[in-house]
Parts: C-alpha cells; structure tokens; sequence
C-alpha cells in the first residue's frame, strides 16, 4: 500500500474512499529505519507478514507519481511522508516526488513526520534540500533528555543521536515553515514540561500526542 489513509484505529488504501475530498494522504516509501523504538511493532514477525504497511519492495519515485496520477490533487487536504519506517532514508526521492507534486499544486500542503535523524543517516545536511518542497517537519522528540530518548528508540547511531536529532529540528527552522516536535502524553506532565523547554529553546512548536495502543 503506497498511498493510504487513517481510517479509526488502522490505515485504509485511498483506493478504497468513495471520495478523496479532504483526504489527509500519508506516502509509504520504505521499512527501513536506523531505531528499533520499543513502542514500535514495525520489526515483530507479525507486522512483516501481515501489515498492510509493510512493503515487500519500496516505490519507485515513478511508481509513486503513477499511484498519484490516479487522484485529483485539488482534493487532497495534506500530503504526509510517513510510512512503516523513517521516510528520510530516501530523502532525494521525497524530495524529488514533492517537487513533482508542488509542480502541479503549489499549495498542496506537504507534510514529513520523521524521527529527526537524517543527517546521522546521510552523514551530511539534508535540510536545505527540504526548501520549497516541505511545509511541514514534524520530529519524534519522544523523551527530555538523551539517556531517556536512547533507552526509547535504540537508535543504531547511539548516543550522539539525541543532539543530532535536535540539531536537525534546529537546521530545519531555516527551509521549513512549519517545525513540530512530538511527545505522546503518557510521558507525564513533569517530563512534557521539560520537552517544552527543549522546543522553546530551539523556537519551535511541541505537539502533545494522545497515546495509542
Ligand atoms: S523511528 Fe519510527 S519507524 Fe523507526 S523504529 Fe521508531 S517508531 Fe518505528
């Protein structure tokens, strides 16, 4: 499933709306992700055979403005990267399908929710690339402090991932309207204060997410 949508508790091919008008659009582009967050399912057995997310092989850029082609984009409310993995290991080709989708509906507004760790992946800066395509960048923050984020996401970078992380929700600020970093609210009230330092301090917006089994 390439393009899909959140339907109640799961996910629903936009294939199967009766109308896509002000459908918000999510994009699965890969599995791949250097964290292993222990809230997350993605790498269980269960979810390789059975998900609807899981991909058995990633969209070609072309397969991806194909999937498109077959919707009206006037309809669509939001487009977001965001899939079964960490959308900015194919940075170049969310980029690339941005800007075609841009092309042809300048105010489509363009999401990627990511956990911020992009420029570990690439070992180089890949904000300036996000300019004029993204709106949006909405960053997992997950915990105040970095003992707390590496216990949570067991990141493959390790210990210098929870600066980087922020260091890219900071880059970002200068090509990216829209920054947003997110909790969930079961962290409690003490530590969501701390995380709203965090955000005040790097001038962007904290988004409180309701916790989901
Ligand atoms: S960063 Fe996202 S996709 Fe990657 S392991 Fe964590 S929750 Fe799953």
């Amino acid at each position: 499933m390439i393009l899909y949508t959140l339907h109640g508790n799961g996910y629903q091919d936009i294939a199967q709306l009766s109308s896509c008008q002000g459908a918000t659009v999510y994009v699965n582009l890969t599995n791949r992700c250097p964290c292993a967050c222990t809230f997350c399912l993605r790498q269980t057995k269960e979810m390789e055979e059975g998900h609807s997310l899981w991909l058995k092989k990633e969209p070609t850029v072309e397969e991806v403005i194909q999937e498109f082609q077959k919707y009206d984009l006037d309809d669509f409310k939001e487009v977001v990267f965001c899939g079964f993995g960490e959308p900015l290991e194919r940075v170049e080709d969310v980029v690339q399908i941005a800007g075609i989708l841009k092309h042809f509906r300048r105010d489509l507004p363009i999401r990627i929710n990511t956990n911020g760790l992009a420029n570990l992946i690439h070992q180089r800066d890949v904000t300036p690339e996000l300019k004029g395509r993204i709106d949006t960048v909405s960053i997992s923050l997950n915990a105040p402090d970095a003992g707390e984020y590496d216990a949570l996401t067991r990141s493959r970078f390790g210990k210098e991932s929870f600066q980087a992380m922020l260091d890219f929700a900071s880059l970002c600020r200068q090509y990216v309207p829209h920054v947003v970093m997110t909790v969930v609210d079961i962290i409690g009230d003490e530590k969501i204060q701390r995380c709203q330092a965090i955000c005040d301090e790097l001038g962007v917006k904290l988004r409180v997410r309701p916790f989901e089994e």
